[in-house]
């Protein structure tokens, strides 16, 4: 294989899959629901399939429709006012979403500022893009940045800081006090920031989500990136979107043309529809991830893992160091084959470096029937 992807393993998410599978363990491990899609938006989508109208080509930023929706959305929730036409990309999910954004916005040589623990693709995107990744580890338990630790990684090359907020996996929804440190030396560096808001809608206990794109100065060097995967329990859709300023988008634009030009068309459809539904959607969606977060403690409560409960996404990062002496990925595997639950450790979202940082952690996912997580307190319970 080519130099550029020469380190690259495979993916944690498909590494614990296969080893839930083979001993048959309950998997609270990669964030995939393991309940459908909601109905009407999966008719929405049958529908424009068997329309005869959606079966070839969308238009490479995406369908009209899609995109008035996105930039409804964004007003709607956030009061930000998108150009429907220049403003907003339809991507192949996030994960393109960001690529596309990396691959447009930073050149061979740059600096890019990441949060850590981070989404397991970001690093290889700015790997792939011949730039350098500079880690701001968040320090548990509380999930903080160290402001000095922020500030020391600005340099003259930081082009782009990727934010993910509300975060996975910590849980964090940062504060507006911590996002307005990152605005000012965003602003005061000339630095882009790409901001990962696929838990928008995932916020818990009360916390509000706060685009960063909304601080006085940041809209013109933020691009927005979401996706229908988590909101609407759809993430084998790969519908995701970009947003911003036309200036910061145009680069993303370019390159978004050349990595996969347009996105599945009818389910682009079906996504228009999901994201106008009235608020009673959004809330009822939370509501639902409300009580399963209180399962999934319940059954943590029961375990002798510890824990502080999360502000936002469907994830727990639990601290097993009371009950397991060995690094995360030793703590896996034993839970899998052991007690019978899969989780995912944390060592591919930190760099070499900054691995002892999350040493004593492990990532349950909550996104499963309320049927799993009351088994999983059963499973949990073993290991006291
Ligand atoms: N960003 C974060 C923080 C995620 O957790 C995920 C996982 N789904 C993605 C991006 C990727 O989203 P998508 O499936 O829409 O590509
Ligand atoms: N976002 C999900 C997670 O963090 C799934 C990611 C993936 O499978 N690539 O678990």
């Amino acid at each position: 294989s080519a130099r550029r992807v020469e380190t690259f393993g495979t993916t944690i998410f498909t590494e614990i899959n296969q080893l839930a599978q083979q001993y048959s363990a309950l998997n609270l491990g990669q964030g995939k629901p393991d309940f459908d899609t909601p109905a009407d938006i999966v008719a929405e989508m049958i529908k424009a399939a068997q329309s005869g109208q959606h079966n070839q080509y969308a238009p490479g930023p995406g369908i009209a429709s899609l995109r008035h929706a996105v930039a409804n959305h964004a007003a709607r929730f956030y009061g930000l006012d998108i150009d429907p036409d220049q403003g907003v990309i339809v991507t192949a999910g996030a994960t393109e979403g960001i690529l596309s954004c990396v691959l447009g916005l930073v050149d061979p040589g740059d600096e890019v500022i990441v949060i850590e623990p981070f989404y397991d693709s970001y690093v290889p995107n700015i790997l792939m893009a011949g730039a350098t990744p500079v880690f701001v580890p968040l320090h548990p338990p509380t999930w903080t940045f160290d402001p000095d630790e922020l500030r020391a990684a600005f340099t003259p090359r930081t082009r782009v800081l990727i934010l993910n907020s509300p975060h996975n996996p910590s849980g964090r929804v940062f504060s507006r006090e911590e996002l307005s440190l990152v605005a000012e030396l965003c602003i005061e560096h000339n630095v882009i920031v790409i901001n990962d808001e696929v838990y928008e809608h995932l916020t818990l206990g009360g916390s509000t989500y706060i685009p960063i794109a909304t601080l006085p100065g940041m809209f013109e060097r933020t691009v927005t990136v979401s996706s229908a995967g988590k909101t609407f329990s759809a993430t084998g859709w790969k519908i995701g979107w970009a947003y911003g300023h036309p200036d910061v988008l145009d680069g993303v634009a370019r390159a978004h043309q050349f990595t996969i030009f347009a996105v599945h068309h009818p389910t682009q459809e079906a996504v228009a529809y999901a994201l106008n539904q009235p608020d009673s959607y959004y809330n009822n969606f939370r509501t639902m991830y409300q009580s399963k977060l209180h399962l999934l403690m319940d059954a943590l409560d029961g375990s002798g893992l510890t824990y502080r409960a999360p502000e936002g996404t469907y994830f727990i990062m639990a601290d097993f160091s009371a009950v397991f002496d060995g690094m995360p990925r030793d703590f896996t595997r034993y839970l899998i084959k052991e007690i019978g639950v899969a989780c995912i450790p944390p060592e591919s979202m930190y760099s070499k470096g900054h691995v002892h940082i999350g040493k004593n952690y492990v990532r349950f996912s909550f996104c499963k029937s309320d049927q799993a997580l009351v088994q999983a307190k059963g499973l949990l319970s073993k290991l006291r």
